[in-house]
């Protein structure tokens, strides 16, 4: 996916034109948080549970490289071949060698973050092989040609009525949007596509250290189809997702599941334990982990951004967040988005490619008080902001503002004289003062008569006292 950051404050106007993908964006969030927060409700000691997994996640992230070579060496036990990928180039190059090596022709693919973050499709399909996505909401953006709006339900900015379009534009059915029949008409389709596929593709939601095994979230069964069905599954993994123990499990699928979905537990949870044994009629004969590093060893080196790393993609910080809500997911212009992708994004695009991105953000807090395992997200946005002011990649307008300001701050006379004067200078004028920017959705307040240091300054008579 190539990357729209840069546009973010220019094409934020057109997003937020669009009525019907707001509403059914806030719709979406609001049943979400409605549902997370009766299961969390259900589970008195939610608030333990995140501290320790905020303090597992810290201390494999601090040994992360040692812990991925445990990983590696689990799974490779198991009869898994690992790769490592610095970046996405050599992700995608690695996958298209194993698909060369086995005549792939037809991948079928499930839902994976990490794919679209290395443009995965693109990337193969440009190469001559059929990629199919078969996870529901990523198949219909896939005919729709968007990308995802959102970290666990992608199709999220779109209603059925438009999914119902789509299919019978797209797939040549009636219109119809019943959901049930829509889903049914997907299966049909995408039933074909398994038989066909030759390499099934899947994400991971946690690749467990000490066996090496990686564990699939889902509710479709599709990742699980994609990873047993073809003879060739091939995973591509982030490498800070890892968890220590099989035993950890409970704890973060209780976290996940509850926070992405509402659920209790999701209708799969599938633990990927290597290729199938000589005696076993199904399963395929190789399996592959690509361990994708992408910029994410940048964030080690800083002790507040590491911090990140912990996140395991519930999407609950979007749902939350109300400039997710209002703008959408396809406004932050990548594939991160929400107070998570606000973070990330600067970070694994570059500072440059994304510095408008946390400033997207109230800082009203909800984000981090809903993190399962407790990232302290909007203070990681101001820190963000303080990271592109300090490189001096905020706007002309407002380094020279602040230059004024502070010029004005080291002076109590020169800090008094605007106040007074600006104030009056707006009674006198007919029209508002306007600021560039700032005025276009805010009208300046109207001055009080009486400013505070002259209030401040007044005796019990009334008279000013020079300030
Ligand atoms: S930052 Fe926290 S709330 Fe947001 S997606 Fe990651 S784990 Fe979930």
């Amino acid at each position: 996916m190539i990357p729209r950051t840069k546009q973010f404050k220019k094409e934020l106007p057109q997003h937020l034109k669009n009525r019907v993908m707001r509403e059914n964006i806030a719709r979406a969030a609001w049943l979400s948080v409605q549902k997370r927060n009766e299961r969390v409700a259900e589970i008195p000691e939610w608030e333990e549970l995140r501290e320790k997994a905020s303090r597992i996640k810290r201390e494999v992230i601090e040994h992360l490289w040692e812990n991925l070579d445990i990983f590696q060496e689990n799974a490779g036990k198991r009869g898994i071949e690992v790769f490592r990928a610095a970046d996405a180039a050599e992700a995608n190059r690695l996958a298209e060698d194993i698909a060369r090596k086995h005549g792939i022709k037809r991948i079928a693919k499930s839902k994976s973050m990490l794919t679209e973050e290395i443009g995965f499709n693109d990337y193969m399909q440009e190469k001559g092989l059929e990629v199919v996505e078969t996870d529901l909401g990523e198949y219909i953006i896939q005919l729709a040609g968007e990308a995802p709006s959102h970290l666990t339900a992608p199709a999220l900015h779109k209603s059925r009525r438009e999914i119902g379009r789509l299919f019978q534009e797209k797939l040549n059915v009636p219109y119809s949007e019943n959901p049930e029949e829509l889903t049914a008409l997907a299966r049909q389709v995408l039933r074909e596509k398994f038989l066909a596929a030759d390499m099934g593709v899947t994400g991971a939601n946690f690749g467990i250290i000490e066996s090496g095994q990686i564990v699939v979230v889902e509710n479709e069964g599709n990742a699980r189809m994609c990873a047993a069905l073809p003879n060739v599954h091939l995973a591509f993994i982030g490498i800070e997702r890892l968890i220590p123990r099989v035993y950890d499990l409970d704890l973060f699928l209780t976290l996940l599941c509850r926070s992405a979905t509402g659920q209790k537990i999701t209708s799969f949870v599938s633990l990927i334990n290597g290729p199938r044994p000589p005696h076993a009629y199904d399963g395929p004969e190789k399996v592959y982990y690509i361990l994708v590093d992408n910029r994410r060893s940048s964030f080690l080196q800083d002790e507040q951004l590491k911090q990140a790393l912990y996140c395991i993609r519930c999407g609950a910080c979007y749902n939350v967040c109300p400039v997710y809500q209002n703008i959408g997911g396809h406004a932050y212009g990548w594939v991160y988005q929400g107070p998570i992708g606000a973070v990330i994004t600067p970070q694994l695009l570059g500072l440059p490619e994304a510095k408008d991105l946390p400033f997207a953000s109230s800082l009203c807090g909800a984000c981090s008080e809903t993190c399962p395992v407790k990232i302290p997200l909007h203070r990681l946005l101001l820190y963000q902001r303080r990271r592109i002011v300090e490189e001096s990649l905020s706007a002309g307008v407002e380094k020279a503002a602040f230059k004024v300001f502070a010029a004005l701050a080291r002076s109590p006379k020169l800090f008094a004289a605007p106040g007074r004067w600006i104030g009056r200078l707006q009674r006198l004028l007919p029209l508002q003062l306007r600021a560039p920017g700032w005025s276009k959705s805010r009208e300046l307040p109207q001055p009080a008569k009486q400013t505070f240091r002259e209030w401040w300054g007044k005796d019990a008579d009334g008279v000013i006292h020079g300030r």
